[in-house]
C-alpha cells in the first residue's frame, strides 16, 4: 500500500527520527515526480532474492536501520550483485558488517535497488539559509562539489530560468553540455528535478535538509541513486 507523503514524514517524526530513511525519502521523491532507481524493501533473505528478480540483475542492496544514517560507514552497501546466490550472500554479509559495526541496532530489513548505469554525476541539495530558508544547491558530484565547491545557490521557489541558470553558471557545465565522445546530458530532466525540489521544500516546511546524492544523468533522462532528508518539527 502506497502511503501519503506527509504519512511518512509524520511517522518518521513520531519514531523520533530526524531523517527519512532511504526508501521514505525515495517515495517521497516519487510523488513530486524525480525519477529514482526502482526499489523494494525486503524483511529477509527470501523476500530479497524475489524482489531482486523482480527488479532485474545486477541489483544494489543496502541496509535499512533507524539508526544508520550512513551506510557505507558500516559496510552496509553491495553493488553490482548479478544473481540469486549473491544476493543470499550480499544479504548475509551486510548484516554481519552492521552488528559488527555497530552491535544491536535496530534493523528493517534491506532495501533491494536497480544498479543505475554509470554516468556524469550531479548533486542537488536543499539546505535552510536562517535569513533566506529554503535554498536549493545544485552541484557536479564528485571532487567538483568536495574539493572545489563549484556549485550554485537559488532561494525558493525557484522559477525555470532559475534552474536553468543554475545548472549553466556552475564552472563545470562545460561536462553537462558534451565533448569529444561525452554525449550532452539531459538538461531539462535536470530542471525538472531542481523545481520539484524547490515545490518539496514548499510543501514540505518539515524538510529542513536534502541530498540527493549522486544523480546520475543520462543523455535521456536522470536517476537519483541516494536520498537523503532531514527533517524537523
Ligand atoms: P551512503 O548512505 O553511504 O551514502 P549510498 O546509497 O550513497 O550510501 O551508496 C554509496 C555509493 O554507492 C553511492 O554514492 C553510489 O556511488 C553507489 N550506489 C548506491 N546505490 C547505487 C545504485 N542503485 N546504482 C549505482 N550505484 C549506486
Ligand atoms: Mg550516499
Amino acid at each position: 500500500m502506497m502511503k501519503k507523503g506527509f504519512e511518512i514524514v509524520k511517522q518518521a517524526l513520531a519514531e523520533g527520527r530526524n531523517f527519512l530513511l532511504e526508501h521514505e525519502a525515495k517515495a517521497l521523491c516519487e510523488k513530486f515526480g524525480i525519477p529514482v532507481t526502482r526499489f523494494k524493501v525486503a524483511k529477509n533473505e527470501e523476500e530479497a532474492v524475489r524482489y531482486a528478480e523482480e527488479i532485474g540483475f545486477p541489483v544494489v542492496l543496502k541496509i535499512v536501520s533507524p539508526e544508520i544514517i550512513h551506510k557505507s560507514d558500516v559496510g552496509g552497501v553491495v553493488l553490482n550483485i548479478e544473481n540469486k546466490e549473491k544476493v543470499r550472500e550480499s544479504y548475509r554479509k551486510i548484516l554481519e558488517n552492521v552488528q559488527k559495526h555497530k552491535p544491536n541496532v535496530k534493523i528493517y530489513g534491506v532495501i533491494v535497488q536497480e544498479m543505475a548505469l554509470p554516468s556524469t554525476e550531479v548533486i542537488i541539495g536543499l539546505v535552510k539559509d536562517p535569513q533566506f530558508g529554503p535554498t536549493v544547491m545544485f552541484g557536479l558530484g564528485g571532487i567538483f562539489v568536495e574539493i572545489l565547491k563549484d556549485v550554485s545557490f537559488r532561494v525558493c521557489p525557484i522559477t525555470e530560468t532559475d534552474a536553468r541558470e543554475m545548472i549553466t553558471e556552475i564552472k563545470g557545465y562545460p561536462v553537462l553540455r558534451g565533448y569529444r565522445n561525452l554525449p550532452p546530458a539531459d538538461l531539462d530532466a535536470l530542471v525538472k528535478v531542481l523545481l520539484n525540489v524547490s515545490r518539496m521544500a514548499e510543501e514540505y516546511p518539515e524538510i529542513s535538509e536534502m541530498d540527493l546524492n549522486p544523480i546520475l544523468v543520462y543523455e535521456k533522462g536522470v536517476k537519483v541513486v541516494d536520498a537523503r532528508i532531514i527533517i524537523s518539527k
